[in-house]
């Protein structure tokens, strides 16, 4: 297809994004054309229709979200000892890493945590535990952690693994909110990432959790080794399974773990991502989450005169997570807020789907 037909196309993509309607075959095409461009700087054409992507994307950002920026907090409430085999996962027994391990916490130090959250602007909070399920004494730990957590004036999310629909109603009788669970990848890619359990136990935690009436955070982590097409593979199998709210990781590779040599994702690569799944998914929340610092540079003011993480602020993503992530650390909190202050944007709470009805 020529240049101009290819910009044509990526044109009637970003339109289809902005009317809420799916990517066809061709308009896909055209966005994945345009993102693989983009880092691969083979030439003006190209940073033309990255450009172009870029934008489109940020347009379809501010027809669906405004201003409004959507910030969530979570605490490693059980970190370390993983059965599971991930290969980029600091907390996968499999790996010798330096990661901390601990037990599952007390209730009330969560809440504690939690407390410091909402103080900082968080209007979700998510309790993660390492591991495929919860043992019954750390499951009845969580119950009581959610209660805090929702009485303290937070969602509630749990990212526990798999769930059970009568441990499910439990946690909702507790006051939960959500339930996180991240697909990681595509499912043609998983098994290059993990062999200890099935994709479709993933998308079987998520559809149970999306059919209970729970608000739901299902994405992935990106820079593993996938290709353009598998991320657009995972993107279709969100768009498939209605999911309203992507975090997005990029890795960040560590030390003892199967993908520690990998580098890290561009920054133009990671905005090609962001644009991609904006597309996909114009009226899902994609926050960002793991990786953000690591691939554009703190939040705050750049030594060498950089713009840091404004390109990622004023790019696709609609929101992000606060404080520190699982493993690794994050932003300071006041850097981030200052940051989306000078862009105008303005934290705003997340709708609860079960609860602001
Ligand atoms: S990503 Fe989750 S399931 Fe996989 S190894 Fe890490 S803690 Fe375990």
């Amino acid at each position: 297809m020529s240049a101009l037909g290819t910009t044509a196309e990526l044109d009637r993509a970003i339109v289809l994004a902005l009317d809420e309607r799916p990517l066809d075959g061709a308009a896909l095409k055209a966005v994945l054309d345009a993102a693989r461009a983009g880092t691969l700087s083979s030439g003006a054409d190209a940073d033309v229709s990255f450009e172009r992507l870029l934008a489109g994307a940020r347009a379809v950002r501010r027809r669906h979200f405004d201003n409004s920026l959507h910030l969530c907090a979570i605490v490693n409430a059980k970190s370390g000892d993983c059965t599971e085999d991930c290969a980029f996962c600091a907390q996968s027994g499999s790996h010798n890493t330096a990661s901390p391990r601990h037990a599952f916490l007390e209730p009330l130090e969560i809440a504690a945590a939690a407390e410091a959250a909402r103080a900082a602007g968080a209007s979700r909070f998510g309790i993660v535990a390492s591991g495929l399920s919860l043992s019954e004494a750390d499951f009845e730990r969580l119950l009581e952690a959610v209660h805090l957590v929702s009485q303290a004036g937070l969602y509630a999310d749990v990212s526990v693994g798999l769930l059970t629909p009568s441990r499910l109603m439990r946690l909702k009788n507790a006051g939960l909110s959500g339930v996180h669970h991240n697909l990681e990848t595509a499912k043609s890619f998983f098994p290059q990432i993990c062999t200890t359990h099935d994709y479709e136990d993933d998308v079987e935690a998520v559809r149970l959790a999306l059919n209970t009436g729970l608000f739901v955070c299902c994405g992935g982590i990106f820079g593993l080794g996938e290709s353009w097409e598998q991320r657009a593979e995972l993107g279709q199998t969100l768009l498939e399974l209605g999911v309203q709210n992507v975090p997005v990781n990029f890795l960040t590779p560590i030390p003892g773990t199967r993908l520690e040599h990998r580098s890290v994702l561009s920054r133009q690569e990671a905005l090609g991502i962001l644009a991609l799944l904006r597309l996909m998914l114009p009226k899902a929340n994609l926050r960002v989450c793991g990786g953000r610092s690591a691939v554009f540079g703190p939040a705050g003011p750049q030594p060498e005169g950089g713009d840091g993480q404004r390109a990622l602020f004023n790019s696709g993503a609609s929101g992000f997570m606060i404080g520190d992530y699982l493993t690794t650390s994050g932003s300071p909190i006041e850097a981030d807020l200052a940051l989306a202050r000078e862009l105008g944007l303005s934290p705003t709470p997340t709708p609860n789907p079960a609860r602001d009805r």
